[in-house]
């Protein structure tokens, strides 16, 4: 089949890499013609394993990128829009790129003779795509959703840093559109991949999504809050998650103590669906909760080195980790950024290394310390704080012997002192 996605992120470039990778022919739609020229030349927008060697492959054979929506509707069948819902200044969804999206679509639509379909995989509050999208594809299309055109919300449940992998081996697959001959369309595009596609409501697909991301964002907060109860007492809280997740009803994962969840989806949606609820007039109390636990989180990090350094003032303190995850170089919602702000705001000296995401986090703070290395980081610093869960993180040991004071706040629950050839002062967050 032929299919465009309209923004190139990075669900947008991922989308259109894999559909070729299934056989199809994907035209990727961007206003940024930055990206637009980087993958018509074979090069990821966006950094994620496996993405660059299938664009690499597929390049001016099954994809080619545009700024043309006219271009990209006439010579497709399915159009998904992959384009950013960012939070407003009040936490709420702003689906401002969602309607410019559709009023483009709905525009190259109208010059279209033929049937086509529309797939909102952005992730939009329910009743987005019945109340917002398809009114304004009808407007500036002149056309009848359900007749002339079809439409379909297909939510994106991809890990970034592993989203190439997560796209081609999914655990679910749905697809809320409006009529079985939109959802026999959809359904087609993901033929070759080994999961069962469901078919619902477009408002049950919107809500599947936000159920999804914010029970597991509930996870992250709950191991959070029993990890500050047992630092508080000695308590090892990952012996206890180890037990906790080996119930059936639990399963392990999203049971790690730390530093708290960023990127940019979890802290944006659960922020989201509480705007929603509020606007239906129904107070999300624990999710509410989720939020205040998330933010005050990474504080503890500086809390704990004020406890053992005394004043933060000249000190200079290292960084490790400024992506929101590993294998990735996005710094949206990153934790290490409130930390970062709250040393600088005491007055210490920040010198950072994160092996992918500096060049990012330098338009955050343009006049810390950036490194090259970890090792290099870590010379001469009077602490370290471990903010992101690398591999390469798990393995520093001698590199800790060069700092004025070897004292590590670990926010990842990365390092067992036992394990390292050098002695260092080692304080976990929740442990
Ligand atoms: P992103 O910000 O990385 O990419 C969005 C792209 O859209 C950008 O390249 C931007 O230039 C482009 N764009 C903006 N306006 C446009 C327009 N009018 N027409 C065409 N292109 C336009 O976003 P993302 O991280 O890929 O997320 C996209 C959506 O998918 C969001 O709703 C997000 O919540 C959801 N989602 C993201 C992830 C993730 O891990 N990043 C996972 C699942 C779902």
């Amino acid at each position: 089949m032929r299919v465009s996605v309209i923004g190139t992120g990075y669900v947008g470039s991922v989308s259109a890499a894999c559909f070729a990778e299934l056989g199809h022919e994907a035209i990727c739609v961007d206003v940024d013609e930055r990206k637009v020229s980087m993958i018509n030349a074979g090069k990821a927008p966006i950094w994620e394993e496996g993405l660059e060697e299938l664009l690499e492959e597929y390049a001016g054979k099954r994809i080619i990128a545009t700024s043309d929506y006219d271009l990209a509707v006439q010579r497709s069948d399915v159009s998904f829009i992959c384009v950013g819902t960012p939070s407003d200044e009040k936490g709420n969804i702003d689906l401002s790129i969602v309607r410019s999206a559709a009023m483009s679509l709905g525009e190259a639509m109208a010059k279209k003779d033929h049937y086509h379909v529309v797939v909102v995989k952005s992730t939009v509050v329910p009743e987005t795509t019945e109340k917002l999208v398809i009114p304004l594809l009808e407007k500036h299309s002149g056309k009848k959703a359900g007749k002339d055109f079809g439409v379909a919300m297909n939510p994106e449940f991809l890990r970034e840093g592993k989203a190439v992998y997560d796209f081609m081996h999914p655990d679910k697959i749905v697809v809320g559109a409006i009529d079985e001959r939109t959802f026999f369309m959809v359904s087609e595009l993901y033929r070759g991949l080994d999961c069962q596609v469901t078919h619902t409501r477009p408002t049950t697909a919107e809500m599947i999504k936000y159920a999804n991301n914010t029970l597991l964002a509930t996870k992250v907060s709950f191991a959070n809050e029993i990890g500050n109860i047992c630092k508080k007492m000695g308590i090892d809280t990952y012996a206890v998650m180890k037990e906790v997740g080996k119930d059936f009803r639990i399963s392990p994962h999203f049971l790690n103590s730390g530093a708290g969840f960023g990127g940019s989806c979890f802290p944006k949606d659960v922020r989201a669906i509480i705007g929603k609820a509020e606007e239906l007039g129904y107070e999300p109390k624990l999710l509410r909760s989720v939020i205040d636990i998330n933010e005050k989180q990474p504080l503890g990090m500086v809390r704990l080195l004020e406890q053992k350094t005394g004043e933060l003032q000249g000190k200079c303190i290292t960084v490790l980790g400024l992506a929101f995850k590993n294998d990735t170089d996005d710094i949206r919602e990153s934790r290490s950024i409130p930390v970062i702000e709250e040393l600088l705001r005491k007055k210490a000296l920040v010198t950072a290394y994160d092996p992918m995401a500096t060049e990012h986090m330098k338009k955050v703070f343009p006049n810390i310390t950036y490194c090259d290395s970890a090792a290099e980081a870590l010379q001469d610093a009077d602490a370290c704080l471990l903010m992101t869960e690398w591999d390469q993180f798990r393995r520093l040991d001698k590199e800790f012997a060069t700092m004025k004071r070897p004292l590590v706040i670990d926010g990842r629950h990365l390092l067992d002192p036992k394990d390292l050839s050098v002695k260092i002062e080692y304080e976990g967050l929740c442990w």
